[in-house]
């Protein structure tokens, strides 16, 4: 099987630099926990588990040791928290979630009200959230109803949203009749690059595979916009859930990963899946 891999595509900066920070601490201490999973990959997780890794849902079941800020970010009552325990803060903030958190708080200050265009589920967002004073999530159009009936908006974005979406939103947004909005992007250029290279890479290919987490949204997404330029586009987390039958009459498959996805996954996919013969499968 010929196989293409997206031009851009796996672990963001943002992602290798957490997991980075991870083994390091990992090699030098034992109680280190990540306040929820550290990325929406559950084979990273296990591996990083075997390591010594602690994920806990909450700072409260944690006693002593080093709490590890994963790349989405954590609220600032999380980080209040963590310090009031005595607990080690080892801060992986991706620099452009950063960015969103402190844009968050500067526009509360500034008068505004922060409205960030995402999911409301999601810990990048839910961290967001808690940097501002009553901040409005809107996912899409159905929650515009909850922006205040005037006054001046400032409007953000979760940082893997695709610009389509956030453009189609500020355009619904400004159509609400505002006097003043102010708009800052804080979209990441290595998400967008990721969801381009995707959709050139659908329309050359018979079959699209998509890899990663099952539980990761930022993935459901990219498979969702795959699906549209090619539906023969499957979601995979790895190998091993391959039904072989989908291969049948292919002959050029495209491959495209998640920020969250490991190099190992991509490239044990890659070489299984050129070294499939479609006559003898
Ligand atoms: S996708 Fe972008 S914003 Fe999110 S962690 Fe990666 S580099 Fe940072």
């Amino acid at each position: 099987m010929k196989v293409i891999v997206a031009q851009k595509c796996g672990f963001c900066p943002g992602v290798r630099n957490a997991i980075s920070m991870a083994e390091k601490i990992l090699a030098k201490e034992r109680q280190v926990y990540s306040l929820g999973p550290i990325i929406h990959n559950k084979d990273m997780v296990e591996r990083l588990a075997k390591a010594g890794l602690k994920t806990v849902d909450s700072v409260e079941e944690i006693q002593s040791g080093t709490v590890l800020i994963r790349s989405h970010g954590a609220a600032p009552e999380q980080i209040a928290k963590i310090k009031k325990g005595g607990l080690h803060i080892v801060d992986a903030t991706c620099v452009l979630v950063k960015r969103l958190q402190q844009i968050a708080k500067q526009l509360d200050r500034a008068g505004y009200k922060v409205v960030i265009v995402g999911d409301e589920n999601h810990p990048e967002v839910q961290a967001v959230v808690g940097c501002a004073r009553d901040v409005v999530v809107a996912a899409d159009e159905s929650d515009l109803h909850k922006l205040p009936k005037n006054g001046k908006l400032g409007v953000v974005c979760q940082t893997t949203e695709s610009p389509q979406h956030f453009s189609k939103m500020l355009g619904a947004i400004a159509r609400q009749g505002f006097n003043e909005l102010k708009v800052i992007n804080t979209l990441c250029k290595e998400a967008i690059k990721r969801l381009e290279s995707a959709v050139q890479l659908c329309r050359r290919v018979d079959i699209m595979f998509v890899l990663g987490g099952l539980e990761s949204a930022n993935i459901r997404k990219l498979a969702e916009l795959c699906k549209k330029y090619n539906s023969q586009t499957f979601h995979l987390q790895n190998w091993n859930e391959l039904d072989k039958m989908v291969l049948s009459g292919k002959n050029v498959a495209g491959v495209t990963a998640g920020a969250s996805t490991p190099d190992w996954i991509i490239a044990e996919f890659v070489k299984n899946l050129e070294a499939f013969n479609n006559s003898s499968g």
